[in-house]
């Protein structure tokens, strides 16, 4: 039995490619130290593929991100230079970023506007496929149009054959002997005639001197039996997110004298698989096809290097595998089929069934009726009340949360996480952040002040930290966007507060004010997104136990006197299914969860909450069951969809449009913030409009925040004199 795997990290055990990376944006590093460090790391990572499985793309390494590499190869944008190669990453004119697909890792979007549908074949200053002749990796031609904007939909028949054509000819310009095509936007919900459209061009591949296989992943392919046609040699598919759908479609089959790529390990969660059970289908399978090839199923980049650097309770660390170890249980099921089944058996992961179990964390679940989940009274209702207690101007204004993260925030939580710096003073410098802040905001004048978030590194692995049932890790790391890393928590069991989370910093903010201070706390929905979830409970479960954790501090804060709470959940639409036929069932939990961890609130308090750089409009439905009383959505890239679809959905909560586009050092003057205001004011009324930045300002300096806030309320003055 053959193994094969692909999308193994790129980013190093130890981050060197950050490190690399950045060290040459920095200039300590010369160009040919980082090529070399690159190809290095590069090496490393076919060594470690080379110690499992039998073979793998070559060309996956990337010095950001591989959208941009296919755009550049085939001559959608030009780079005549490494530092021309950065600024289409970072910067002025840098590309557009965006999710790619559900997952949190971002790409830079190919952008088409006011570009010719033409492509030619570049020579870009990364050449991913130097020296490589075995198996080279592309990302297929449909997907990188389906994810380029700017194509108007008359002429994605054209492109999609124009390209093709110039991938072929790349092809077999050079001497691969098969290639890798990543193309998951196959599993897209694509309707007959776009079906239609890829079958006809795909075709073409017939042409091709190399072998090629192509890789689907993510979910399941409707056009499964009409893609094993297509002139391929193999074809990859997802066996673990695909909720059964391909492999019931396989197993129909008749036999193909096709390679069928199983992929059976699961690159997206953490949780070791069943061996045994996995080894089974494929042997089910390897009736229907001339060869099964045992694979991982989407790209291991969503999961940390190796387990082995990282430091987590033994108990948990027996359950779970990371990219290494994927390619260790590819391994082991290929082993299990030559009838070798000791090492899987002690791979076999710890099943001691009390490990982070919480029996009345479970009770507590299990007890809800339906009238937890709806907040009292209704919205009409608790707008007259608060207009009483708060009674804002007219365009109120506020915050999104965090405020400068600045070289001494950083370090002094550093020496504090490593002990060198004792806890009480590092309270004391957070409070004094605090204060400043406060201060800072009373004298602008900003209505609804925040705390800053000075204590929090990440908004997600600072509430994990605090709740029992979470796991998170030291060297977990994972690619978000170019050298952006971040390392997500591993739900593994029930959970629960240990103690009250961030009542005492929000407390203490609004003790040194006569101002409002809002609570601030991450939504159960964005906890979920971004971290791994354990499998062994449904996950609507697992949902409302951290919405009732919520729940908790959310009482805390009334207690303590908070009147104002922001719910963050800027991953609200991340994991929202890739077909949009299974999307009522996501968003039933998602919007069941949020109004849980709020419902019980009083109906003095003001419930906040925030969502950014996602595209809602096509959700503004889903957003507004969430019942909150005042939402900030970003807006700065999407303002004209946004807009509409407030208009489109009747939208009666108070919005505040993000003005400033936070993610831009430049400082907008209060008239470039007008114009969003302007637009907006048609479809929103007056009195619903808030005035704010599109997201926090950690990332800012203080220096862009003074004078950009400065305006901000300049023009809330303005606004309200009018
Ligand atoms: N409250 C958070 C902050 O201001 C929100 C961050 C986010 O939306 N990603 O930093
Ligand atoms: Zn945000």
């Amino acid at each position: 039995m053959r193994s094969y795997a692909y999308g193994f990290p790129r980013l190093g055990k130890n981050r060197e490619f950050k490190k690399l990376i950045e060290s040459y944006w920095k200039g300590s590093i010369m160009e040919n130290q980082l090529v070399k460090g690159i190809e290095n790391l590069d090496s490393n990572r076919n060594e470690t593929y080379k110690k499992y499985v039998d073979s793998f793309p070559q060309g996956e390494m990337s010095l950001y991100d591989p959208m941009l590499d296919m755009a550049l190869l085939f001559g959608v944008y030009r780079a005549d230079n490494l530092n021309e190669y950065f600024n289409l990453c970072r910067g002025k004119n840098a590309l557009e970023m965006t999710k790619w697909f559900n997952t949190n890792y971002h790409y830079l979007v190919p952008d088409f506007e006011g570009k010719p549908l033409s492509f030619s074949i570049t020579k870009s200053p990364w050449d991913i496929h130097k020296n490589v002749n075995e198996n080279a990796y592309l990302i297929g031609p449909f997907t990188f149009l389906k994810l380029s904007k700017n194509i108007p939909p008359e002429n994605f028949p054209h492109a999609l054959k124009e390209l093709t054509g110039k991938y072929l000819e790349y092809i077999n310009l050079h001497s691969f002997a098969s290639v890798h095509l990543d193309d998951p936007a196959l599993v897209m919900e694509l309707d007959k005639t776009e079906w239609e459209i890829i079958e006809r061009v795909y075709q073409e591949f017939e042409k091709a001197k190399a072998e090629i296989y192509l890789f689907t992943y993510y979910d399941s392919i409707d056009y499964l039996d009409l893609l094993l046609e297509l002139p391929f040699s193999g074809v990859g598919v997802d066996l673990i997110h695909d909720r059964g759908e391909n492999l019931k479609k396989l197993e129909k089959k008749g036999f193909t004298s096709k390679v069928l790529f199983a992929g059976i390990v699961d690159g997206r969660n953490v949780w070791r698989t069943d061996l045994f059970k996995a080894a089974e289908i494929i042997k089910r399978l390897d009736e229907k096809f001339q060869k099964v090839i045992i694979t991982n199923a989407a790209p291991l980049y969503h999961l940390p290097v190796s387990l082995e650097k990282v430091t987590l309770p033994e108990e948990l660390k027996r359950k779970i595998s990371f990219a290494e170890e994927r390619l260790y249980e590819i391994k082991l099921i290929g082993e299990i089929l030559n009838g070798n089944k000791e090492k899987a058996v002690e791979w076999l992961p710890n099943t001691d069934k009390t490990f982070g179990y919480i029996p009345a964390v479970k009770e507590r679940v299990a007890h809800l009726k339906d009238e937890d989940f709806i907040r009292k009274p209704l919205y009409s209702e608790r707008k007259k009340i608060h207009q009483k207690i708060f009674n804002f101007p007219l365009f109120p204004t506020t915050t999104i949360g965090s405020f400068p993260q600045t070289e001494d925030v950083r370090r002094l939580r550093a020496l504090y996480k490593q002990g060198k710096l004792d806890k009480e003073s590092y309270e004391l410098f957070i409070r004094g952040e605090i204060s400043k802040t406060i201060k800072i905001q009373e004298e602008l004048g900003i209505d609804v002040l925040v705390h800053g978030e000075f204590e929090r590194s990440d908004m997600v692995e600072f509430f994990a930290e605090k709740m029992k049932g979470i796991a998170t890790t030291d060297n977990g790391w994972i690619i978000s966007y170019g050298t952006r890393c971040y390392r997500p928590p591993i739900i593994y069991g029930d959970v629960e507060r240990e103690d009250q989370m961030t009542v005492k910093e929000i407390s203490y903010a609004q003790s040194l004010t006569n101002n409002f201070v809002k609570g601030m706390i991450t939504g159960p929905v964005t906890i979920l997104s971004w971290s791994y979830v354990r499998e062994d409970l449904p996950i609507d479960k697992v949902a409302y136990q951290i919405a009732l954790t919520l729940k908790d501090e959310i009482t805390d804060y009334e207690k303590n006197g908070i009147k104002i709470i922001q719910i963050d959940e800027p991953a609200f639409r991340e994991k929202v299914p890739i077909k949009k036929r299974n999307w009522d069932k996501y968003f039933n939990w998602a919007i069941k969860a949020f109004r849980l961890a709020h419902s019980s609130a009083n109906p003095e308090t003001q419930i906040h909450t925030h969502m950014c750089y996602s595209e809602f409009s096509e959700i503004i439905e889903y957003i507004l069951q969430l019942d909150f009383d005042v939402i900030s959505i970003e807006a700065s890239r999407s303002k004209g969809n946004i807009i509409e679809s407030f208009e489109k959905a009747n939208f009666d909560r108070q919005v505040g449009l993000g003005v400033w586009d936070i993610h831009s050092p430049h400082v907008p003057t209060a008239e470039e913030m007008k114009k969003i205001v302007k637009r907006a004011l048609k479809v929103i009324p007056t009195e619903n409009f808030w005035i704010n930045p599109d997201c926090g300002l950690k990332t800012r300096n203080w220096e862009e925040v003074i004078p950009s806030l400065k305006n901000m309320l300049s023009l809330a003055k303005e606004l309200r004199s009018m």
